[in-house]
Parts: C-alpha cells; structure tokens; sequence
C-alpha cells in the first residue's frame, strides 16, 4: 500500500500551493542526498517526497489524485513510465532542482564532492496524434515520425573550467547583513556544464543534428481530446553529459461517421418510418466495435431513449465502460400520395391516433434527468 502524498509531506488536505512547496523543501533538504551520504532510507525518502511534490504541485494531477487517489496514476499503462511511481535523481533535480538547488552548492548538482558532474535535459517535443474514436475505445500504439535533436556521431564535449561542469557559478557580494552566496547561470557554457571539443563538420554550434526518429506510442483507451501523454527521454538531447527531453503527445479525437462522444457515453441517433414505429422492428446500429441489433417493440414512441450497458468508450482509469444510448427518432412523411392523405385523415378523429401518454412514457425532461444520473 503507498503512503498518502499528503502524509508523506506532512501536511493537510487543504494546504495551499504555498504550503506544499514549503513542506516538500523542509523535506528534500532533511533527506538530501548530500546530507545523508549512503544512507538508503533517507534517498527513498527523498524520492517519495518528490514524487508527492510533482503530483500535489500539479493542479491537474493533484485534483485526479484528490479524486482517485494513487490509482490516478497506477495502471493506466502506456504512459512511458512517466513521472510517477519512482522518479529517479535525475527526474528529481532535473524538475525541482530550483527549490533547494541553492542551499546546497552547485545549483542542483548531484553526486555530491568527488566530480558529480550535472547532468542537464534536453527540450521537449510535442506532437499531436489524431485517433479515430475506435481507435480511442480499443487503445492503440503508434508509431510516429520526430525529428529529434542528437550529439552528432564524433562530438566530443569537454568539461567547462569556468564552472567547474557545475553550469553555475557562486556569486559573493558584501552586503549590510553580511557575506551572501547567490547561483547565476554560468556565462561560458550557458549552464550545460560542458564546453565544444570537437565537432564534426555537420553539426550545428553545439554539436548537435537533427535526426528523423520514429517513436512507438501505447496509447490507452479512454483518452479524451487535449489529453496529453509523456514518453520520456524521447524529446531532443541536449549537449555533453545529458539526458534526453520528453514527447509529449497531445490526443486529437477526430469525428466519428455517426457516433458522438460524450465522456465515456456514445449516442446515436436512430431515425425509423412511422410504419416501422407501429409495427415495430429490429434494426442494426453502428456501434464502436460493429453492429448490433436492437428491437424495437411495436407503438415504440419517438424520442424514446435506448440504453446498451458497456457498448459506450472505456473509462480511462479502467473503471468499465460507458454506455451507448440509441436515440429514436420517428420519421413523420413530408409527402403523401392521395391514398395515403385519406388513410391519415379518415383516422384523424380514431382514438388510437390520439395522443395518450402513459405514466411509463416519461418526459423528455424526465429522460435527460435519467441519463445523467
Ligand atoms: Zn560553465
């Protein structure tokens, strides 16, 4: 069972954005790496501590974990391994670095005394996938082409002197209140660490070319139009002694022929003869894996809403399914022929064509109601 992020920051629900940066700087610093050499206990709690922090600092991510709490983020499978469930060192300097990087020298650097070099993370990248709504009810992985940044075959990086490869330089100012120590961006190597050594003939200043890349992506169902899904470490790369950015993968959910989506529930509109209504029929709908057949009892009335348990889209978070609701929609003729024109109007005045709702033949209020509940 994971522990609370709440109570891993020592802190209360209602603590505002304030108070948990606050909570997770008391923490990061008290279990430190650099505090707490080879101690293990103290770097597990280090990384719970960041892990709470990158979803409670997220107001996205902090209302999903408010809701659903840690299965918000377990299971939905597909993600990369994105983010949560074990940040590494990396993650964790490289995201919160700035909140207690300048309590402990060289901004953020880990590794501690002997040549910890940093090791910075290059851009992310963004793309928008398109899906068609199977594809969106089923999952899907693909496969989709980027043109990432990489070192160039032959680059050779050299550590930056002025900064020690730290990528920040200390500052000491004399002030009123005495001695202080402020990190600036260290100006020879703009913050990587790492100077040009040698660089091939194709490679851009910093030693980098563009490569074509194609990146497999597993997609879970269920996800929503705008949604964006991370895959680490497959942005651009950055130069020297670096990781990769992120793709990020903004879902774009495209039309559907006859089906329309509305949160995990489809609709469809049915549209039968006035004959069909009185006679009653069974009709094939187009729903999201295929057709399937309904039957329509005769005297079915218009606007009558037909409910098929689980035909709808997966909930993201593996909750089951939705619904698709059949709306029926009877087709009253715009031309009669002579014959016809007498038929209706002999039975203008038959008590059978005169409108006589029953208790069970609710309001169209009364289904909107039904559906939403
Ligand atoms: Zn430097």
């Amino acid at each position: 069972m994971k522990k609370d992020f709440y109570e891993i920051l020592g802190i209360s629900k209602s603590a505002d954005a304030a108070a948990i940066k606050k909570a997770y700087r008391k923490k990061a610093l008290e279990h430190h790496p650099d505090k707490n050499p080879d101690d293990k206990s103290a770097e597990e709690k280090f990384k719970l501590a960041a892990e709470a922090y990158e979803v409670l600092s997220d107001p996205n991510k902090k209302a999903k974990y408010d809701q659903y709490g840690h299965q918000a983020f377990d299971g939905s499978g597909g993600f990369g391994g994105g983010g949560h469930g074990g940040m590494n060192m990396d993650d964790i300097f490289s995201q919160f670095g700035d909140i207690f990087g300048s309590a402990f020298g060289g901004g953020g650097g880990f590794g501690g005394g002997g040549g910890g070099q940093r090791r910075t993370k290059g851009s992310n990248l963004r793309i928008k996938v398109k899906l068609t709504l199977e594809e969106i009810a089923n999952g899907v992985e693909k496969k989709v082409k980027v043109k990432r940044k990489v070192q160039a075959p032959g680059v050779s990086y050299r550590t930056c002197s002025t900064c020690n490869g730290q990528g920040q330089v200390m500052r000491v100012t004399n002030t009123i209140l005495g001695r202080m120590q402020s990190a600036s961006t260290c100006p020879t190597c703009a913050g990587s660490g790492q100077i040009l050594d040698k660089k091939p003939a194709e490679a851009d200043s910093q030693g980098m070319i563009t490569e074509d890349d194609t990146v497999s992506i597993k997609i879970p169902a269920g996800v929503v139009d705008g949604m964006q899904l991370k895959v680490s470490n497959k942005g651009n790369d950055a130069p020297g002694n670096s990781v990769p950015g992120d793709l990020i993968v903004a879902i774009e959910e495209l039309e559907h022929q006859f089906l329309k989506r509305e949160g995990e529930n489809l609709h469809y509109d049915l549209y039968i003869s006035f004959s069909e209504a009185v006679l009653g029929i069974s009709k094939d709908i187009e729903a999201i894996n295929g057709k399937v057949r309904i039957k329509l009892e005769e005297g079915i009335q218009s606007g009558k809403i037909l409910r098929l348990k689980g035909k709808g889209i997966p909930s993201i978070n593996g909750y089951g399914n939705g619904d698709l609701l059949v709306h029926v929609n009877v087709w009253t003729p715009k031309t009669l022929n002579k014959d016809q024109k007498q038929f209706f109007e002999k039975n203008l005045t038959d008590e059978n064509f005169i409108p006589n709702p029953e208790k069970s033949d609710k309001s169209f209020f009364e289904k909107v109601k039904d559906m939403f509940s």
